[in-house]
């Protein structure tokens, strides 16, 4: 692993050329020091691509490659499929160099729009070529905007799976502490109530949401805490109108309650998930309901309210989410990796991932996580894995990510449906 060949500049704007311009037509074998699959690694193999599809995907000796296919050494590298972002706020950006308030409150949609077009360039190039996205924060509609202007190619980005406005109970989220006189613009739209529910979800739907994302608890208690919001009988709900249109419904959840309110009324993954209990995460699994546990968040926002990691002791917040974790994993609650980006920096995805191992995973269990995992919990059909019939959604990393993770971060090669997206040296 440790002999990597470097390709001359003039090579590496030939492969470039060639891939951009005849990768959707002509076969291309890619033949690195080893595949991940999305289950497991395999040494000595070769991937055909071919129409944006994985053509095969095997060992070399058993492909049966055209005479024309163009052959590509991938030295001292691990292919792999593209990873798949579980949660992301492409109109977010982080904290310590805006509030979230005054995001919400002070940024134009065109700086918001402007902002998230880069966000999700920086996230393919980070080899994310899914992302599900989980609410505009007071951007409306924006994130639907962002994926068609990918979908169209006017920007490079991942795929996109989005859910626009995102819904809370009313009184619940911010921006807070204005006059009750002075209106604001929330970060979310509320609703509450059959008609006002029914009406809501239905909004979204319509306004292009591909999943719908709700609060069901917020830091709206007596002394800022955490509480639940909407009632079991709200959530079944809301389930229920999304599912007639064919979509689904994840949460918000970080108190017990809410997580077991979210939990019954059907919805498919809860996010951050900090108050599960053993009780919670026994339930989740029965109900096959996924955890999206995003550590990375909680780290970030620590660090910005002054603790530094490594030096200081790990405060409180941080010691419970390593606990709540692991007896997640201890449960075997299914897990959607996602960490929230957009709270800490675009690009940067691979911090969840990192965080994971260092919370109790193995390097490849994360793997299989971030891909075929993924793909699996949050519905992708063609993607997560590399086999033949898939989408030839592939990226190529120096090193061996199933042994270190943050090999992850040494991306050579971002391939998206099959082109070239991005290629680095
Ligand atoms: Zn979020």
């Amino acid at each position: 692993m440790k002999t990597i060949k470097r390709f001359t500049s003039i090579s590496f704007f030939f492969f470039f050329y060639i891939f951009s311009s005849y990768g959707q037509e002509h076969e291309i074998l890619l033949i690195p020091e080893q595949v991940f699959d999305g289950k497991e690694i395999h040494r000595d193999w070769g991937v055909l691509i071919q129409h944006g599809l994985i053509k095969d995907a095997g060992p070399i000796s058993s492909l049966e490659i055209s005479n024309t296919a163009q052959r590509r050494i991938l030295s001292g590298q691990t292919l792999m499929p593209g990873m798949i972002e579980g949660h992301s706020h492409i109109l977010l950006h982080p904290y310590n160099e805006t509030s979230w308030n005054d995001q919400v409150l002070k940024e134009s949609y065109a700086e918001r729009a402007v902002r998230a077009a880069n966000h999700v360039t920086k996230s393919l190039k980070a080899g994310i070529t899914t992302m599900r996205d989980l609410g505009s924060e007071g951007a409306g509609y924006l994130d639907v905007g962002i994926k068609q202007s990918i979908e169209k190619g006017i920007i490079e980005g991942p795929d996109l799976i989005v859910a626009g406005p995102a819904i809370v109970a009313t009184g619940s989220y911010g921006p807070k502490g204005f006059a009750d006189h002075v209106r604001v613009p929330l970060g979310a739209y509320e609703a509450d109530g059959t008609d006002n529910l029914i009406l809501e979800v239905r909004r979204q739907i319509g306004g292009g949401a591909d999943i719908i994302k709700v609060y069901a608890d917020y830091r709206w208690g007596p002394e800022g805490e955490a509480r639940p919001t909407f009632t079991l009988e709200e959530l079944e709900l809301i389930v229920r109108v999304a599912a007639s249109s064919g979509r689904k419904v994840v949460a918000h959840a970080a108190t017990t309650e809410g997580m077991r309110r979210a939990t019954l009324a059907g919805v498919y993954t809860i996010e951050h998930g900090d108050g599960g209990t053993r009780e919670i995460f026994e339930l989740m699994k029965r109900q096959k309901v996924a955890l999206c546990p995003t550590l990375a968040a909680g780290d970030a926002i620590m660090q910005y309210r002054g603790w530094r990691k490594g030096l200081d002791p790990e405060p409180q917040r941080i010691t419970n989410k390593r606990e709540s974790f692991a007896l997640a994993l201890e449960v075997g609650v299914a897990i959607v990796a996602g960490g929230d980006v957009g709270v800490f920096p675009h690009g940067e995805n691979v911090r969840e991932f990192e965080m994971m191992v260092d919370y109790g995973m193995l390097p490849i269990e994360v793997l299989r996580n971030v891909t075929s995992g993924n793909a699996t919990l949050l519905g992708l059909s063609g993607k997560g894995e590399i086999k033949s019939g898939m989408t030839a959604d592939i990226i190529s990393v120096y090193g061996d990510p199933s042994l270190i993770i943050s090999d992850l971060r040494n991306i050579h090669l971002v391939v998206k449906k099959g082109r070239i997206v991005h290629l680095r040296d």
